[in-house]
């Protein structure tokens, strides 16, 4: 039986790595993101592969898009039990500075995204008895000078982990999130153009910091996405991985 997922944010980065890892594992892989359009070389990848996989345009903090969204990946991949919350933005400003909008855009993306998803996919899971949610904090969640909204969302998503993995485990679903560290993709590049560095110098000095001396690569994420969906990982529920070369960077 193949299984299907879905992946948020998989145009690019994290997203589209793991929707390509998930998709080699064997799971049918809903390629969701803002724009249909925009994941068509994630799903080109995957075809190519041999896999198979669908582009899906919805905003995930929209209810009724993702309520439409969620039917089609029903109706032309089949039920999903597996979801990947990682849509996400960033908004950086110092707490005086930031905005209103600064402040409400990124909550709202993170975490209302992942909260409307999670409850439109979770019936699913629970009529197939077999679940698996992964939700994508960071290690902003322990605090970052910058980042007051990101850290907040950060935070967040590991107290909604929590209260899934309490919630939905006696339907066998399993809730755990993954805590990255410095990634190169475009959401870092982004951050070094924004304070003025090449993103050659932006990843050195990220990699002197971290213990194994170098920056992370969306693969290293959706090598720890793959576990927590594997079968091997049902007993594994409501934790947070630090994927960041070390304790935390
Ligand atoms: P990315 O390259 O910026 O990709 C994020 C994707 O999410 C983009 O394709 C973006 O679409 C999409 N997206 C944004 N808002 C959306 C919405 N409302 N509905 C649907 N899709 C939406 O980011 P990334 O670096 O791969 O990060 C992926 C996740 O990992 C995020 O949750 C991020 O916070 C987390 N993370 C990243 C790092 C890192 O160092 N990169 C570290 C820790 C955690 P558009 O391009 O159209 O905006």
């Amino acid at each position: 039986m193949t299984r299907t997922a879905i992946v948020t944010g998989a145009a690019r980065g994290i997203g589209a790595a793991t929707a390509k890892r998930l998709a080699a594992d064997g799971f049918a892989v809903a390629v969701l993101d803002l724009d249909a359009a925009a994941c068509a070389d994630t799903v080109a990848a995957i075809e190519a592969a041999g896999g198979r996989a669908i582009a899906v345009g919805a905003n995930v903090a929209d209810g009724a898009a993702v309520a439409s969204a969620v039917e089609k990946i029903v109706a032309e991949l089949g039920a999903p039990t597996v979801l990947v919350n990682n849509a996400g933005i960033i908004r950086d400003n110092l707490l005086f500075k930031m905005t209103e909008d600064d402040w409400d855009a990124v909550l709202t993306v993170h975490l209302r995204g992942a909260f409307l998803m999670t409850k439109a996919v979770q019936t699913h899971m629970v009529d197939a008895g077999w679940g698996r949610i992964v939700n994508l904090s960071s290690t902003s969640a322990l605090g970052n000078r910058g980042q007051a909204n990101y850290a907040a969302a950060k935070a967040g998503m590991q107290g909604f982990t929590k209260t899934l993995a309490i919630e939905l485990g006696r339907y066998g679903v399993t809730a755990n999130a993954i805590a990255p560290g410095f990634i190169q993709t475009d959401m870092t590049r982004a951050t070094a153009e924004r304070i003025g560095v090449s993103f050659e110098d932006f990843v050195a000095a990220a990699s002197k910091e971290i213990p194994v001396g170098r920056g992370g690569t969306p693969e290293d994420i959706a090598g720890a996405v793959s576990y927590f969906v594997s079968e091997d990982a049902g007993f594994v529920s409501g934790q947070v991985l630090y994927v960041a070369g070390g304790p935390r960077a």
